[in-house]
């Protein structure tokens, strides 16, 4: 017999429920292997948890979030095309495992395995190939979602494409995703080609950046945030693209070991010398020619997944990630009044990214938009919601944009200001969940739902 929505509520269990950043709310958990039968029309759904604010955190401690990681059946995957289905909870970790070394990876991957395929949904994801290939959302062929009013509903970008675009980046507020359909891509072999080296400043950190992207299919760069004067903005650029099997070793790459963070660091541990110490740590101890070398593509796109729960590197009071996009002029004009802020603030970053966007996808709260993003990890202390005002007073001065799935300092008065899309994103919201049921502590945040 199938249950209510209350029998539903009641095997759920009363949780601590954070973000990547740490900072919980109460909750009711429930992990859940049948999205279709756990579902009550109101809750909030939640992949794995990677998203660093309060968009997969409850806004009541009475509020249902449900945990989509179970849900992970692989439906179909087409090797002709490449055409894949699968329940929302599949994780990008289950897939590279299946299907990297077949000759097939994900067309656009976030900076950790760690997620499923709806919180790549959901937040748009984007990587470190925007600037040749857009968001996640750009691949998704289909979606079957289950809306606030219970219907079951497919949508993609030629049926239902409103619901579809809003939400693609709509951070769960549109409905619940139970299947995504979207194409994968075809590699040559399992191995990526990667070259690196240092970069003096700021201006010609923009400029070598722009410059690659016209080469790399894959490019990034790690920034030294706290260093001021004449080398502010130095870091490593680092690019790549997939090896051909000609250049690739005849084996796959080994899998790795990861090792676990044993603690949560001592906030002493966070202290600007210590913070600035490693980041020219980092510097000098990339050798000044360019670094050549194969690459496991695990440790080239997730480097950070080789320590579990890194996170508790921020202590026991978490941290933000601030991430902005600003538009660039070609000449680093407006971002670096940006880091001078920073250094001058003395905001220390233990790593700091900046990336080369490309253009604005369809999504309608969509993040990317031309120019270079910077994500910065923050440790939350008493000043941090100031800290982020001041940040995003200078993005909605320069026509920048915020990345809801790391955002949780943001007063709604600057997103809305930073963000011309919202009143459509709003429509849409409204007309498929009027009463507001699905809400999450950043969709009251930012969105003025019921607190
Ligand atoms: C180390 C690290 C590196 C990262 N690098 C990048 C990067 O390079 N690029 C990038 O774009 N992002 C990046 N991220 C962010 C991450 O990709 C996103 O936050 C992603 O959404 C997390 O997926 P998740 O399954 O953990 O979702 P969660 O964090 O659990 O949820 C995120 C949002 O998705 C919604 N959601 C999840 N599942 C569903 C569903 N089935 N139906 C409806 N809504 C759903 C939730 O309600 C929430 O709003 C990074 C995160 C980390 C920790």
């Amino acid at each position: 017999m199938d249950e209510t929505p209350t029998e539903t509520i009641h095997r759920a269990q009363r949780a601590t429920i954070a973000g990547w950043g740490r900072i919980g709310r109460a909750g009711r958990l429930l992990e859940s292997v049948d999205l279709n039968r756990d579902s009550p029309h109101a809750a909030l759904f939640r992949g794995l948890g990677r998203s660093y604010g309060d968009s997969a955190v409850p806004a009541r401690e009475t509020d249902l979030i449900v945990a989509t990681p179970r849900a992970d059946r692989l439906l179909f995957f087409n090797r002709e095309n490449g055409a894949l289905r699968a329940e929302a909870g599949l994780s990008l970790k289950t897939l590279n495992e299946l299907f990297l070394h077949q000759g097939w990876f994900v067309p656009v991957t976030p900076g950790t395995q760690f997620v499923t395929l709806g919180g790549m949904v959901a937040s748009d994801v984007h990587g470190k190939n925007h600037h040749v290939a857009g968001t996640f959302g750009h691949y998704v062929r289909a979606l079957i979602m289950r809306t606030a009013d219970g219907r079951i509903v497919e949508c993609g970008p030629e049926r239902e494409p409103e619901l579809f675009w809003a939400t693609v980046g709509g951070m769960g507020l549109t409905g619940h995703i139970l299947e995504v359909e979207f194409t994968m891509e075809r590699i040559p072999s399992p191995w990526i080609r990667c070259e690196s080296r240092r970069i003096e400043d700021l201006r010609a950190f923009v400029a070598a950046l722009k410059e690659a992207a016209r080469e790399w299919p894959f490019t990034v760069g790690w920034i030294d945030c706290l260093k001021q004067g004449p080398h502010m903005g130095r870091g490593i650029l680092i690019c790549g693209r997939w090896a051909q099997p000609d250049e690739a070793p005849p084996a796959p790459p080994r899998l790795r070991r990861m090792i676990r963070m044993p603690f949560d660091c001592p906030e002493f541990l966070l202290s600007r010398p210590l913070v600035r110490a490693f980041n020219s740590y980092l510097f000098y101890t990339h050798p000044r020619p360019i670094k050549r070398r194969l690459m496991d593509p695990i440790a080239f796109f997730y480097p950070l997944d080789a320590i579990a729960e890194w996170n508790r590197m921020y202590g026991r009071r978490g941290f933000t990630q601030y991430q902005c996009v600003l538009p660039d002029p070609g000449d680093a004009s407006i971002i670096a009044p940006f880091f001078e802020r920073l250094t001058r603030r003395g905001v220390g970053s233990f790593l700091s990214v900046i990336k080369d966007c490309g253009a604005e996808g369809r999504g309608l709260l969509s993040f990317p938009k031309p120019g270079i993003s910077i994500a910065l990890d923050i440790p939350v202390r008493d000043n941090t919601s100031a800290l982020v005002a001041e940040l995003n007073r200078h993005v909605i001065e320069h026509g920048g944009r915020i990345y809801l799935t790391k955002d949780q300092f943001t007063a709604a008065a600057d997103f809305r200001a930073m963000e011309p899309r919202l009143d459509r994103w709003l429509a849409v919201r409204r007309k498929w969940d009027p009463e507001g049921r699905i809400r999450s502590a950043q969709s009251v945040r930012l969105f003025g739902d019921h607190p």
